[in-house]
């Protein structure tokens, strides 16, 4: 596994980072015992970042990835975060951000995470974000029981304003760059790179749609942009290169990302997708990928609040 500095934190993460959504079944019913093992094998081998979230599983998800790094904590690093715990449940209070990391270190079995991010901002009022939620954070760090705070989002552009107006450790961009969107690289990695902000990118497979699975029935995404992820699944078939891992691939490949975060809850998927570190990169394939995804190429869905859209 090879490592990478998260900006200006002092965390070294590897390339391959540990999404836990899947672990709270947010892609369906997961065997926990086989989420555990899946945490262990993945440690084992060098991936030793993970993300999770109370919104996920609706705290199932923190609470299986606790379990499971019972005895292991001082082997990685633990990402989570606050002020979203449902479909549309948010609060960005300082209040519930305060409490929230409570709640969180105690299904976490541990007493600090070494990042705590404020989940989807683009849902909230920017102005109560800045001014309660990232101060509140901050006390939240001076407390000892979170080495950095980062913000996370779908939203672009919320993201930089955010982090104009106040210094934040790290930004978690999902879908904005991978084989279907790669808009990340003009609106927001310039700028990361300019402020030490370390950047981390989640999604590569587009919350599944390149995958033979398929979207899961809640995405998002426009009818057209599924039925583009099942041509690029096809196209990548008949090549005799399974799309999870040109897509990883990718993804892997980007020169300022810390870390790419797949979403996992087997030990067959991490091994599959550690198997890409030593695969290279078909730049053939890539150029056809390319033409065939150009007509909805950076197509993303509504997120938030109307005035936090990207392109409005
Ligand atoms: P993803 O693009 O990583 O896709 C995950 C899906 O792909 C899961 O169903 C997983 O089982 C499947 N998969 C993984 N490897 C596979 C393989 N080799 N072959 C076939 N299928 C495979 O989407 P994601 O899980 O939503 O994103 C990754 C992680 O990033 C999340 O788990 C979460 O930790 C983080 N994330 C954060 C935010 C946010 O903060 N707003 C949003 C999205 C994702």
């Amino acid at each position: 596994m090879k490592y990478r500095r998260l900006g200006h934190t002092d965390l070294d993460v590897p390339l391959l980072g540990f999404g836990a959504a899947p672990l709270g079944g947010e892609y369906g019913t997961i065997d926990p015992a086989e989420g555990e093992r899946a945490v262990h094998y993945a440690i084992d081998h060098g991936i030793t970042f993970f993300d999770t979230a109370p919104y996920y599983g609706r705290t199932l998800s923190e609470e299986r990835l606790g379990k499971a790094l019972a005895g292991r904590r001082h082997e990685v690093m633990i990402a989570t975060k606050c002020s979203r715990y449902g479909l549309d449940d948010f609060d960005f209070s300082a209040k519930r951000v305060e409490e929230s990391i409570d709640e969180s270190l105690g299904r976490l079995q541990t007493d600090y995470v070494d990042l705590f991010q404020i989940h989807d901002i683009e849902f909230g009022d920017l102005k109560q974000v800045i001014e309660e939620a990232l101060p509140a954070a901050r006390r939240v760090q001076q407390a000892g029981k979170a080495r950095y705070i980062g913000i996370t989002g779908l939203q672009l552009k919320p993201l930089r304003r955010m982090a104009e107006a106040a210094p934040v450790d790290t930004i978690l961009s999902y879908a904005r760059y991978n084989l279907m969107v790669r808009d990340l690289d003009e609106l927001m990695t310039p700028f990361a790179k300019q402020h030490g902000i370390g950047l981390i990118n989640a999604s590569p497979l587009h919350l599944r749609i390149l995958t033979p699975s398929g979207a899961p029935e809640w995405h998002p995404a426009l009818p057209e942009v599924k039925e583009m992820g099942r041509q690029v699944v096809e196209l990548c078939e008949r090549r005799g290169k399974p799309a999870p891992k040109v897509a990883l691939r990718f993804c892997l490949d980007h020169p300022y990302v810390s870390t790419t975060l797949v979403g996992l809850a087997t030990v067959d998927q991490v091994r599959q997708n550690l198997e890409i570190l030593n695969e290279s990169t078909d730049i053939d394939l890539l150029s056809e990928i390319d033409e065939l995804v150009r007509p909805v190429m950076n197509q993303i869905w509504p997120s938030g609040r109307p005035e936090n859209h990207d392109y409005n």
